[in-house]
């Protein structure tokens, strides 16, 4: 998405050889208009997928999941990182080790927004290791339902992430993809 890609050269900061900071649009400011491109570009992808859910994390996946569920019209559940007085009833839980925190935390939803046979589109921010989408995917399957595919906004396509969940049989779609950070420069794939 050549959008995505000017805005990760303009804006974005390269921390060390394995961490993007995208504070200034999709991290801390969020960039509305391109948002809603972002959540277009994941419903032409997956729109043929009968999609039921979008499910993401907390905070940063929120803003992309939620523009993609606007515009394939269906609800977007994001899973909790903190316990929360009003998270209450049966719930859904995964271990998720955090790349850019690195601590290992539990990360929640509610069963009752989670339906057997509901086919799900998990959202994120970014793909590094997979833990992330792999705990998400985790808990939809808890629930008995079917997790269609995996929408990336940023995948860093030289750590494992991706690798891992294909090799778990998920389609992989990212709309922007990182070959590599060293020297400080960003260099995508295509
Ligand atoms: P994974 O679980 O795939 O190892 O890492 C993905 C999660 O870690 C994402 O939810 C994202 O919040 C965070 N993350 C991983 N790498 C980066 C990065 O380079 N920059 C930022 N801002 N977040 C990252």
């Amino acid at each position: 998405m050549e959008q995505l890609k000017q805005q990760i050269r303009e804006h974005g900061v390269v921390l060390s050889e394995q961490v993007l900071k995208v504070d200034a649009f999709l991290n801390h400011q969020i960039d509305p208009v391109l948002m809603q491109r972002i959540g277009a570009e994941f419903a032409r992808r997956f729109r043929d997928q009968g999609i039921d859910k979008v499910v993401t994390i907390e905070v940063s996946g929120i803003a992309p999941a939620l523009m993609t569920a606007l515009a394939l019209g269906v609800p977007l559940v994001f899973a909790r990182k903190q316990q929360s007085l009003t998270l209450t009833g049966p719930l859904l839980s995964a271990q998720v080790y955090s790349f850019t925190k690195q601590v290992q935390s539990t990360i929640a939803v509610a069963a009752s927004h989670l339906k057997a046979g509901e086919r799900v589109l998990i959202v994120d921010d970014f793909l590094a290791h997979g833990q992330a989408a792999r705990g998400l995917a985790d808990i939809v399957e808890q629930a008995g339902a079917r997790v269609v595919g995996i929408g990336i906004v940023i995948e860093k396509s030289f750590q494992p992430g991706r690798g891992e969940l294909e090799r778990l049989g998920y389609r992989v779609e990212s709309l922007a993809r990182v070959a590599s950070l060293e020297g400080g420069e960003v260099r995508f794939i295509d």
